[in-house]
This record gives C-alpha cells, structure tokens and sequence, in this order.
C-alpha cells in the first residue's frame, strides 16, 4: 500500500465519524433495510444480482435481523441470497450456540427458497467456520462458504470439500492481516494461487463466486470459463458495492453473471476501514474531500 494511504488508514480512528461516515458511503447501501432493498432493486435493473449483508445487531439479536432481511428478499421478490459472518453469529462466544443461530438462519432460507453464503474471516475462525459449514452442509443444500486465496491451506481445504460434495463456494484473495507462516503475501502469489484454486474448482464443475475487481484475474477466469466450455449458469462473478463499477458493467455486457455484496446497518465503521484500506485511491479521495468545500454537505 502506498505510504500515504498507510497513513491515512492508520489514522482512521481519529478521524470524525461524520467524515469516515461520508467516505463509508460509496461502499453500504445505508442503515436501514429498506435502503439495501432500494440498491437491490437498482442493481437488479442493471442486471445484477446480489448478496445482502446484514452489518450489527447484537449478537443475541442477529440471526433475527437476518431472518427478516431474508424475508425481506422474499416479500420484495428481490434477486438476492444472504451472506453472513459466524463470529457474529457468536463463534468465538460459544460454538454450539453459533451453529443454532447459523440452523435457525439456514432453516429459514430453505423454506423461503433461498441461499446463504457463509464469509470467511481471519485464520482463527478458518477451521471453526469449515467445521459449523459441513455440520450444517449434510442437513441442508442451501449453503456455500468462503475460500481465501492468500491461505496456503486453501487448495486442500478445497479439494477436501470437494470431495465431500459440497460444491459451491465463493473464491477471494482473502483481506485480513495473516502471517507469513501461513499465508502468501506478495500480490503475484496470491493472484498465482487464486488462478490455480479457481483452475481446480471449476475443472470439478463446483459453482464458483469469482469475487475479484483485479481486471486480470477476471481475464483469467474469462480464459478458463471459455476453455471448459462453461456455461453461464454454472459460475458467477461477484463485486463489492462501491468497488469498480466499470468493470462490474463490463463483465455483466460480456454476458456473465454477477452478484454484488450489498451490506447495510447501523454497525457500517468496521466493514468500511476494511475497504478504506483496499482503496488504492483513499489518500487522494480525503485530500479531495479536506479542501472541496461542500463535500461533506452533499450526501
Ligand atoms: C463479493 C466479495 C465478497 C468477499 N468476501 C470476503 C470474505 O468472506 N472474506 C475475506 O477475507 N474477504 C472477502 N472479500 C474481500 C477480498 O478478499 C479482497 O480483499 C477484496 O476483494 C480485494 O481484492 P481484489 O481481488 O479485488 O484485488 P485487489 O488487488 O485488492 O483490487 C483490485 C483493484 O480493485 C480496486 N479496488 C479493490 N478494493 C477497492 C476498494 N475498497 N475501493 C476502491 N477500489 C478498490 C482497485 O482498483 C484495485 O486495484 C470479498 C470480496 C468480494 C468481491
């Protein structure tokens, strides 16, 4: 990352939350349900689909803000699944307690004909989180898991699934800080070995979410799909809100499916410093926002 941005990242915590708040913006859909219903709908009409994510709650009161996010999706007959992180769902409290609230949730989208992504989050979670995913995987089909590319583990973890049967999975270079010890930290590294897990997975015919905004890996895909002779429905792209939108319209103009993550909620500053710090462009974005007048008063 560049010194600027490091910097500007590092200070992040000090920074007002009305001004972290206006930068969060391009990346949430809002705080209330209704506005991620609203960008659903817009998303759908440039024909993307979309995952909903449900940023806070306290985690006693989680799996029933996102049963209704799911019943949300049904009543609006909106082209979106859920997406959801276990530790919210209290994994690191109590496991036991995080595979019922996950059943609850999984229950519920079965019987609204709908699917669950569940996240990945740091390598702490990595084994509890598999472990919660294929528990829950032999009860029911409608659930898929998060891979992360930059883990040295991934493609074994893969071919371990794989083997299991359970078939769907979203590919990402993964953002959490891991040591070296156990992850890739190099980019060419890690775009290596997402080309490779991405290669194994779809030559087994597993459903793939391509969640990647860097152009060449979205060219590589693009080189397998064609080679394997895949068909539309057999993989989809997936694209953060906020995060390049012109190559989100691209690949949607060359035909290919797409699912934008669409998270909303009160509890928006975490999710945000993790884009602020992917954002190559954050420096100059702030710099552009200290000395433009109105900035703050436009949103
Ligand atoms: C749908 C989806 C779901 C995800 N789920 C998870 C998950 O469960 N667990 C996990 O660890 N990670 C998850 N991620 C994050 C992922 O691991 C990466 O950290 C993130 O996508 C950036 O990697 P990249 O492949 O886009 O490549 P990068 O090399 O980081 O980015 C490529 C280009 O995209 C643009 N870009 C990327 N991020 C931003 C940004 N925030 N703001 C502006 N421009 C940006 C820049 O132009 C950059 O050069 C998810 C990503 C997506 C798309």
């Amino acid at each position: 990352m560049h010194l600027l941005n490091k910097f500007i990242v590092a200070t992040i915590p000090l920074v007002p939350k009305p001004i972290v708040r206006y930068f969060a913006g391009r990346y949430i859909a809002g705080e209330e349900l209704s506005d991620a219903v609203n960008t659903v709908r817009i998303l759908s009409k440039n024909g993307m689909n979309s995952t909903m994510d449900v940023l806070g709650e306290c985690i006693s009161n989680r799996a029933d803000a996102t049963e209704a996010t799911l019943e949300a999706i049904s009543r609006e007959k909106l082209d979106s699944n859920l997406s959801v992180k276990l530790t919210q769902l209290g994994l690191q409290l109590d496991k036991k307690f995080c595979l019922e609230n996950t059943r609850k949730i999984i229950q519920k989208a079965k019987e609204l004909s709908n699917f669950v992504r569940i996240d990945m989050e740091d390598s702490t979670c990595t084994d509890d989180t598999i472990n919660v995913y294929v528990q829950l995987r032999k009860e029911y089909s409608t659930l898929g898991i998060v891979l992360q590319a930059y883990l040295h583990r991934t493609e074994s973890d893969a071919v371990r699934l794989m083997d299991m049967g359970y078939m769907n999975f979203r590919l990402c270079k993964g953002i959490y800080v891991e040591p070296e010890a156990i992850a890739y930290k190099k980019r060419e590294e890690i775009n290596n070995n997402f080309n490779k897990v991405l290669e194994v997975m779809l030559k087994r015919k597993a459903y793939v979410g391509i969640a990647t905004h860097d152009g060449a890996l979205v060219q590589n895909a693009y080189r397998l799909i064609k080679d394997l002779k895949l068909q539309q429905n057999e993989y989809e792209f997936q694209m953060l809100l906020g995060v390049r939108t012109d190559l989100r319209t691209q690949i949607v103009n060359d035909g290919h499916r797409l699912r934008v993550y669409v998270p909303y909620g009160h509890h928006w500053y975490k999710y945000s410093t993790r884009r602020f710090k992917e954002n190559p462009e954050i420096a100059g974005y702030v710099f552009k926002a200290l000395f433009s007048k109105n900035s703050f008063n436009s949103k």
